[in-house]
C-alpha cells in the first residue's frame, strides 16, 4: 500500500533525514543552534546534484546567462543603496510574560487568522481585535515593532559602529554591483543574465519547520537584464507557453477566489504578468522544478499583494509548493525589480550603470527568479517520500539521486562477493554507486530504497554461470537481466 502524500508529517521526514545522514541540526552535542543545519553524506550528494543540475539548466546550457561567485561580505554601502539597511525588516511581537519573540504574521497564522493585508497597521489591528495571545504561554503580546533581518559583523581590529558590515541576505547585490563588468561578456547586448548560487544569512525571528526557515541557507538566483522597451519580446516564450499551472493573482486573492489553472501563454495574454519576460521566467522555473521531480499539481504561482511586495519589486510571483505538513508555502520568488537596484547603485556610487547599445544608453530592467535551495530540497524530499509495506521509499528522480546504483551479492559468501566486487569496481568510476554486503538481500534493498537509489544490481547464481546480473527498479520492483558487458550502456540508457 502506498501512503498518500497527505499523511506525511514533518516529524517523519526529519527522522528519516537524521537516520539516513541527509540533514541534521547543527551543534547537536550542545543542544543544537536554532536555524542552522548540517548535511550528512547522503544530503550533501542530493544537494549537490540539485544545484549542479540548476547550473547546467540555467547557465551551461544557455548562451545568455553568465555565472558568478561573489563574496558574502560586501561594502556596507551596498546595503544602504539596496535599501536593505532601512527596509529589510520583519514585524516583531514579543510576549510580555515569557519574552518569546515571533513574526507578527506567524502569531496570526498560529491563531488561525487569515492575513490578506501585510501592512504593519493591519497586523497590529488583527492582533488587538482578535485578542491574540502568545502561542507559547498565553501571555499578552507587545506592540509590533521593526526588526532588521541582516546579520551584522565587524571588519577590522576595532569593534565599533564604523566597522559594521553585513552578511549578505541575498546574492543579488553581487550581480548588480558587477553589472558593468558583465556587459563586456554580453558583448554590450541585451538581454543577458547573471547567475549565482551561494550562502546567505538572515536573522530570522523564529526559525522553524526544519530547513524551511533557517538563518543560514543557500540561494540560487538569476538577475536577468532586459531592454525596458523590449519587455514583451521574449524569443524563448514558445518553450514555456504551454505549461499549465494554478495561478493565483492578487485580484483572485482579494475577491476570495480560488487559484485558476491556466497556461503560461493564456495568463500572459490576459495580462497576468508584468511583462513577457516575467511570464517566461515563471514558466522556465516550473519546467526546472518539474524536471527535478516535483508534481505540477503540487505547485502554484501566487502573486504578491501590494502590501506584501518587497521594496524593490513592482510585481512578484511566488512559486509555492504544497507541503502536507505546512500547506502552500513559497519555495521560489520571481520578481520584477525594474531598474531599482541599478538606479540606486548608480546614485550611491556615482558610477554610470547603463549599457550602450546602438548608440543608446539603456539602464536595463531586471527579472529575478530566486530559489531557496533548502526549501527546494525540502519539497523534493516531501514529493519523493512514499511508503511501501511500511517501509520508506524515496522516489527521487535518477538525475538527483545521491547514489544511482547499489551492487549486491545475493549471498554473503564467495564467489558471489568476489563477483560483486568486480562489478562494483567496473561501475564506480562511472556512476555514484556502492557495494552492500551486510544483512539479508531484502534489508539491503530496503536500505537503498530509503535513500532513493533508483537501480540495484544483484549477483545471483545465474551470474556465475552466464555473466548476467539483474537490475532491480526501485519504484516498480521489476527486474531485468543484463549481460555484465552491457551493464554500463544499459545504466547510461536508464539514467538518461
Ligand atoms: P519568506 O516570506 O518566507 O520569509 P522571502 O519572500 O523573504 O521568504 P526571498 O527574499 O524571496 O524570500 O528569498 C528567496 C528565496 O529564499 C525564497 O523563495 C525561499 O525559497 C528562500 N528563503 C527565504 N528565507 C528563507 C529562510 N529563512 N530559510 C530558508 N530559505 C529561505
Amino acid at each position: 500500500m502506498v501512503t498518500k502524500m497527505k499523511e506525511l508529517s514533518l516529524e517523519e521526514l526529519v527522522s528519516l533525514c537524521k537516520r539516513r545522514g541527509i540533514i541534521f541540526p547543527n551543534s547537536e552535542i550542545y543542544g543544537s543552534y536554532a536555524g542552522f543545519f548540517d548535511w550528512g553524506p547522503i544530503g550533501v550528494e542530493l544537494r549537490k546534484n540539485i544545484v549542479d543540475y540548476w547550473w547546467d539548466f540555467f547557465v551551461r546550457s544557455r548562451d545568455d546567462v553568465f555565472g558568478m561567485y561573489g563574496s558574502i561580505i560586501m561594502h556596507p554601502k551596498v546595503w544602504e543603496a539596496s535599501g536593505h539597511v532601512e527596509r529589510f525588516i520583519d514585524w516583531l511581537v514579543e510576549c510580555k510574560s515569557c519574552h518569546s519573540r515571533f513574526k507578527a504574521e506567524e502569531v496570526l497564522e498560529a491563531a488561525g487568522i487569515k492575513v490578506s493585508d501585510y501592512s504593519p497597521e493591519n497586523h497590529q489591528r488583527l492582533i488587538i481585535e482578535n485578542n491574540v495571545k502568545c502561542p507559547v504561554c498565553g501571555g499578552e503580546l507587545s506592540e509590533i515593532r521593526k526588526f532588521n533581518l541582516m546579520l551584522e559583523t565587524y571588519i577590522g581590529a576595532v569593534k565599533s559602529e564604523e566597522n559594521i558590515a553585513y552578511l549578505r541576505p541575498e546574492t543579488a547585490q553581487g550581480m548588480f554591483v558587477n553589472f558593468k563588468l558583465f556587459t563586456v561578456y554580453a558583448r554590450n547586448q541585451l538581454p543577458f543574465g547573471i547567475a549565482q548560487i551561494g550562502k546567505v544569512f538572515r536573522n530570522e525571528i523564529s526559525p522553524r519547520n526544519f530547513i524551511f526557515r533557517c538563518r543560514e541557507f543557500e540561494i540560487a538566483e538569476i538577475e536577468y537584464f532586459i531592454d525596458p522597451e523590449k519587455e514583451n519580446d521574449c524569443p524563448f516564450f514558445k518553450e514555456v507557453e504551454g505549461i499549465t499551472v494554478k495561478i493565483w493573482t492578487k485580484e483572485m486573492q482579494k475577491n476570495d477566489q480560488e487559484p485558476k489553472e491556466m497556461s503560461i501563454g493564456d495568463a500572459y495574454n490576459e495580462g497576468v504578468f508584468s511583462n513577457q519576460w516575467h511570464a517566461y521566467w515563471v514558466g522556465k522555473s516550473l519546467e526546472w522544478l518539474m524536471d527535478i521531480g516535483l508534481n505540477i499539481e503540487h505547485l502554484r504561482a501566487r502573486e504578491h499583494l501590494e502590501t506584501e511586495l518587497s521594496h524593490y519589486s513592482i510585481q512578484t510571483f511566488d512559486i509555492e509548493y504544497y507541503f502536507p505538513f505546512l500547506g502552500w508555502k513559497e519555495i521560489e520568488g520571481i520578481a520584477n525589480r525594474t531598474n531599482y537596484d541599478l538606479r540606486r547603485h548608480a546614485e550611491f556610487s556615482g558610477e554610470k550603470l547603463y549599457i550602450t547599445m546602438d548608440g543608446k544608453k539603456i539602464m536595463p530592467h531586471v527579472i529575478e527568479p530566486s530559489w531557496g535551495v533548502e526549501r527546494v530540497v525540502l519539497a523534493v524530499l516531501t514529493e519523493a517520500y512514499s511508503k511501501a509495506e511500511d517501509r520508506v521509499v524515496l522516489k527521487l528522480v535518477p538525475k538527483i539521486a545521491p547514489y544511482k546504483v547499489g551492487v549486491y551479492p545475493l549471498l554473503r559468501r564467495e564467489p558471489f562477493i568476489q563477483k560483486a566486487r568486480e562489478v562494483y569496481n567496473m561501475l564506480k568510476r562511472r556512476f555514484a554507486c556502492f557495494l552492500d554486503i551486510s544483512g539479508s538481500i531484502g534489508r539491503r534493498y530496503a536500505r537503498a530504497d530509503e535513500i532513493g537509489v533508483p537501480f540495484g544490481i544483484t549477483i545471483d547464481h545465474q551470474t556465475l554461470e552466464d555473466n548476467t546480473v539483474t537490475i532491480r527498479f526501485r519504484d516498480s520492483k521489476e527486474q531485468i537481466r543484463v549481460r555484465i558487458g552491457e551493464l554500463v550502456e544499459e545504466l547510461n540508457k536508464l539514467l538518461s
